[in-house]
């Protein structure tokens, strides 16, 4: 069982010591005072004692990404009153002199033996000797290395599930976004520790989790991602964590940003890290399928997928979009039967919305600015056809549906058609959500039509993800307010 350490950050050892006691209360196993992070050093730590869980010493210096800037000397004494003060561990940089000081002054704790490499991973046997090195200096050996890809965190698990080998006591941890499977997964690799912020905001090292997300993940928990590259604008992981939270299941939803040729090394660290499944976005949507075992029939359809689940060791790929298309278009008052609908695009967006339309029976017409790519997306599916956007323009429809950026943050704000398409009582949908409200809604509303925004296929994409994750149903509000929280 790993042990949860969390790292104590306060600039006042009061403060620290109430830190502290929150910390055990939430569950914590063990706790670290980084007294390097104080203005000045406490000249008792006897009542440190009062903290009942074991506790590290650690005075980082500014060499090794600190704040320490005392001498040794003072460095040294400072251990020694540590240890008489109680604290069973003292954590020590790989390099420190203080280190032959093991046997003699610094005798009465463990020594953790401490190396961080914010520069990115070497090779698994490098990662193992360092860790042989260190155990040979300390009693604890703790490595931690920066996560740049999918390539290094398969190393870094390997490294750790071949030094746990020899039953050593040790810390391997990943750090940064990519790093965070190996701190909520750490049991999985024979870590005996791992560190964890008191809570968000408080985090001591890039990418530590929150002491009571850890613990709350401990035991049986659900871990799923999303791949993609690049992941910095991605809502999904808080959609599904706040439904994590909300429904009180123990699972985590992280990003795994992912490169085209890392994809079969993702799921290798999918099978190793017990994921039970992810969900793929730009640019993969198409590229993993070849690697998959099996789709489902709406991937198939659409010839995209979304959404992975693993199964039995097997990866099979589902489409979650045009589920999400359908769930808006309803709620927006929608038939399809005997209805027209425009659809502006041709692209990932498009394929998932014509498939919905289609299925629920209605005339879709698509145009997009690449002629041919509007014509090929019309097969495969019933009651479509191509149009020009000219002549889209003089046609009445009763729904129209924009799947291009235009007007999206960061894009031209531009119409992706001209505003004499629209007219009362049609409705209006933009895949888009932000912002909330596009000039193609805000020309549509104008002229009486009935609008909505991308949030609600997004967020029903969402829901039918999460279900086919966790078997379980979250609830649109949720989901609706966390990707606001992080939009708005
Ligand atoms: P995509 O596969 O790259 O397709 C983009 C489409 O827009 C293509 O048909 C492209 O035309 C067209 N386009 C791009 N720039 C254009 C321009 N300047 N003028 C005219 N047409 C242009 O992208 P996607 O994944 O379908 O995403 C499209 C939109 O849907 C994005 O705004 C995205 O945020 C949104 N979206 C929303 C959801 C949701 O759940 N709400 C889900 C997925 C996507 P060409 O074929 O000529 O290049």
């Amino acid at each position: 069982m790993t042990r949860i350490c969390v790292s104590i950050i306060e600039d006042r050892p009061e403060a620290a010591l109430e830190a502290a006691r929150i910390a055990v209360a939430k569950g914590a196993d063990m706790v670290e005072f980084r007294f390097d992070r104080m203005k000045m050093l406490p000249s008792d730590v006897g009542y440190f004692r009062r903290i009942p869980v074991p506790k590290i010493a650690t005075l980082r210096t500014v060499g090794q990404g600190g704040s320490y800037s005392g001498s040794e000397p003072d460095r040294l004494a400072f251990f020694r009153s540590a240890i008489k003060g109680g604290f069973e561990y003292i954590d020590l940089e790989h390099d420190s002199p203080l280190l032959g000081k093991r046997e003699s002054e610094l005798k009465g704790a463990k020594i953790i033996c401490s190396y961080h490499d914010l520069g990115g991973t070497p090779s698994v046997k490098a990662m193992v000797d360092i860790l042989v090195r260190l155990a040979a200096k300390g009693d604890v050996p703790k490595a931690a290395f920066a996560i740049g890809s999918v390539s290094s965190l398969l190393d870094l698990i390997d490294a750790a599930r071949l030094f746990s080998y020899t039953d050593r006591e040790f810390s391997l941890i990943g750090m940064g976004e990519l790093g965070e499977l190996t701190r909520i997964c750490a049991s999985k690799l024979g870590i005996g520790f791992t560190y964890a912020s008191l809570e968000r905001g408080k985090e001591a090292a890039p990418g530590q989790v929150d002491v009571q997300t850890m613990k709350r993940l401990s035991a049986e928990r659900i871990i799923i991602g999303i791949i993609g590259n690049p992941l910095t604008h991605t809502l999904s992981p808080a959609m599904h964590n706040a439904a994590f939270a909300t429904l009180g299941l123990a699972g985590r939803y992280v990003a795994l940003p992912t490169t085209e040729s890392e994809l079969e090394t993702l799921l290798q660290v999918a099978v190793e890290m017990d994921l039970r499944g992810f969900n793929v976005t730009i640019p993969h949507k198409q590229s993993i399928i070849p690697l998959l075992d099996r789709l489902d029939h709406s991937a198939e359809r659409i010839g995209a997928v979304n959404t992975v689940i693993v199964e039995d060791g097997q990866f099979i790929g589902h489409n979650t979009d045009a589920h999400g298309a359908t769930m808006a278009l309803r709620s927006a008052g929608v038939e399809g039967k005997g209805q027209r609908a425009l659809v502006i695009g041709a692209g990932g967006a498009s394929r998932a919305v014509v498939s919905a339309l289609s299925d629920m029976g209605a005339r879709t017409l698509i145009c997009n600015r690449t002629k041919e790519r509007a014509e090929s997306l019309t097969k495969g599916f019933k009651n479509t056809r191509s149009i020009e956007i000219e002549d889209a323009r003089k046609e009445d429809f009763d729904v129209i549906v924009n799947c291009t950026p235009l007007g999206m943050k960061g894009f031209p704000d531009e119409l992706p058609i001209g505003p004499e398409v629209f007219r009362s009582g049609q409705v209006v949908v933009d895949t888009i959500y932000n912002p909330p409200k596009t000039r193609f809604l805000a020309e549509a509303e104008r002229k009486g039509a009935i609008i909505i925004n991308g949030e609600a296929m997004l967020v029903h994409q969402g829901l039918k993800a999460f279900e086919l994750f966790t078997n379980k149903q979250a609830s649109y509000e949720v989901m609706l307010n966390a990707l606001r929280g992080v939009l708005y």
